[in-house]
């Protein structure tokens, strides 16, 4: 369980979070959804410990994680523009983790052989990230992501580098994935068919708040605001 009790953050004097209160179960994978600029990364790189908050608390189970800096956290992060290293082979990319966690040779090698599977690259480990194609440079990043066994997959628009074929084809992938090895996840969005196809609850957001949280059938069939209506393509 991963939870934001009351997270507020402030850049400078601008606050962009207010007194944010969200829970995300063991297992779930919840939708961030809402329009450019309403502080979704924001939220997603609390958690991650990327920023530091202006204010509460961020808990992972019963640990408090708030003034842990990322690499203390175990979080896996997967962004929009992969960051893979060029100049490493999949096999080290996926490794990399493992490395600087100091892992002995015989380990490393399992787990990477272990989620090569997992994300369907095995014939693909000693390539660069060069000789990928998008969607197989975000498996990679799913799978460097994925092998420390983070207590969350934290995914900012994963998809909107990839064309519309491969778009679909990851999206069932990443729920696959995610289903598979039971991991807790937060996928930031703005497309309401991502969210909906993708995730068990979605929170839609507008100006640094939750408006309303629900399954996506729920938010389909009673969104509380036309807001949300009008986010989902359901006007009232
Ligand atoms: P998008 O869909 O465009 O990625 P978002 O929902 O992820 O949008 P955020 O990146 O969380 O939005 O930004 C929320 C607000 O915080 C925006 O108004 C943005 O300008 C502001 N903001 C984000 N990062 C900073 C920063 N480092 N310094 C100042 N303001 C920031
Ligand atoms: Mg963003």
């Amino acid at each position: 369980r991963i939870l934001l009790d009351k997270f507020s953050k402030a850049f400078g004097a601008v606050s962009v979070i207010e007194d944010m209160t969200l829970e995300i179960g063991d297992g779930e994978m919840l939708a961030l959804l809402g329009p450019s600029g309403c502080g979704k990364s924001t939220t997603l790189f609390a958690i991650c410990g990327i920023h530091k908050v202006s204010g509460g608390r961020i808990l992972f189970g019963d640990r408090d994680v708030t003034s842990l800096p990322p690499q203390e956290r175990n979080v896996g992060v997967v962004f929009q523009s992969y960051a893979l290293y060029p100049h490493m082979t999949v096999r080290e990319n996926i490794a990399f983790p493992l490395r600087i966690a100091g892992k002995s040779s015989v380990e490393v090698a399992r787990q990477v052989d272990e989620m090569a599977q997992l994300v369907h690259i095995e014939p693909l480990l000693d390539r660069r990230p060069a000789e990928l194609s998008g969607g197989q440079q975000q498996r990679v990043a799913l799978a460097r992501a994925l092998v420390r066994r983070p207590h969350v997959l934290l995914l900012d628009e994963p998809l909107a580098n990839l064309d519309a074929k491969l778009r679909l084809e990851m999206r069932s992938e990443i729920r696959r994935i995610q289903l598979e090895t039971g991991i807790t996840a937060v996928l930031v969005t703005h497309d309401q068919v991502e969210a909906m196809s993708m995730c068990d609850r979605i929170a839609i957001m507008d100006a640094g708040r939750i408006v309303q949280i629900a399954t996506p059938t729920e938010m389909y069939n009673d969104p509380h605001t036309a807001f949300v209506a009008g986010f989902l393509g359901n006007p009232p």
